[in-house]
């Protein structure tokens, strides 16, 4: 695998691969790689002949400084990682080459609204800077296809729009699935931080998705949010619940019954005293209601 630093170094690398036809998939992560992350390098690997993985911890989309400071940083076991699974290359560029400009300013990304609520509505400017630094790696990788996961699943929404409709870009924007553990828990880099009894506790997210999914044929979608609130709410490692939600996935507006959309996901977001985590499952997809996480 070659690891490059400086954008202009990777960009004479690829211009000969993308002249000579390669097609190319870009899995953009903040490090810290776990197997959801290895997952989707697994299905960019399936799906082109060349895999560009990057790790930058964006410090533009953290609304909160202590997040960003305390975010878990491990290029060298990350690149083993990369290395042991086959990835081609890595670009893990500084902060100066990525904002070359001090202040950080840039332009504000039309998001068509999808950025106002859920995560957006509990931390400002969070996908203004996620529009920002896709946008800078789009420039620079020029892929065929960009990986993303469904473990962020607003940030692919937001993404798939910006990239396919407003930016009309020709990269498709792919989703892949959630990577949990044996328990549940959705993997996440920020993971590292929890206790073992918060750890342990995290597991309730997963629960309630499950749940969700169970009584999604006996109840409406504002009666399980309400139960699920309660449930979420008992838990005294959960310091804040930031949201319980049932949406359209297209459109991420609540859902009051279930013919509403033919594609309804349940999302959660809840700060424990070490890290907020998020989770959230497709509970009807295509018209069709899923039985599992
Ligand atoms: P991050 O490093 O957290 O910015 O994540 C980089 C990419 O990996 C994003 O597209 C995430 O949605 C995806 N990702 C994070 N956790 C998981 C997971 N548990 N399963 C699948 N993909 C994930």
């Amino acid at each position: 695998m070659i690891i490059y630093h400086r954008p202009a170094d990777l960009d004479h690398h690829l211009q000969h691969l993308r002249t000579s036809g390669q097609s190319m998939g870009f899995v953009p992560t903040m490090g810290a790689l776990h197997e959801g992350h290895l997952s989707l390098i697994e299905v960019a690997q399936h799906e082109n002949d060349l895999v560009v993985c990057s790790v930058f911890v964006n410090p533009t989309q953290f609304n909160d400084p202590s997040d960003f400071d305390k975010y878990p940083r491990e290029l060298s076991t990350d690149a083993e990682k990369l290395v042991d699974i086959g990835c081609d290359l890595l670009f893990a560029p500084s902060e100066a080459d990525i904002y070359p400009h001090k202040n950080h300013q840039s332009e504000v990304y039309d998001l068509g609204g999808l950025d106002e609520r859920l995560e957006g509505a509990y931390r400002p400017g969070h996908f203004q800077g996620v529009a920002q630094v896709v946008s800078r790696f789009m420039d620079i990788v020029e892929p065929n296809s960009l990986y993303l996961g469904q473990k962020d699943y607003q940030q692919f929404r937001i993404l798939h729009y910006l990239i396919t409709q407003v930016q009309q870009r020709k990269a498709k924007v792919i989703a892949c699935p959630i990577m949990r553990e044996a328990n549940g828990l959705a993997m996440s880099s920020r993971n590292v931080l929890l206790t073992d009894t918060e750890r342990e506790a995290a597991v309730l997210l997963s629960e309630c998705l499950r749940q969700t999914l169970q009584e999604a044929h006996q109840h409406t979608p504002p009666a399980i949010r309400e139960a699920m609130e309660e449930k979420l709410l008992s838990e005294p490692l959960i310091r804040e619940l930031d949201y319980f939600e049932i949406v359209n996935a297209e459109t991420l507006e609540p859902v009051s019954r279930w013919s509403e959309a033919d594609t309804i996901l349940a999302l959660v977001a809840a700060k424990f005293p070490s890290a907020r985590l998020i989770d959230n499952t497709l509970v009807k997809e295509n018209g069709q209601f899923r039985t599992s996480l």
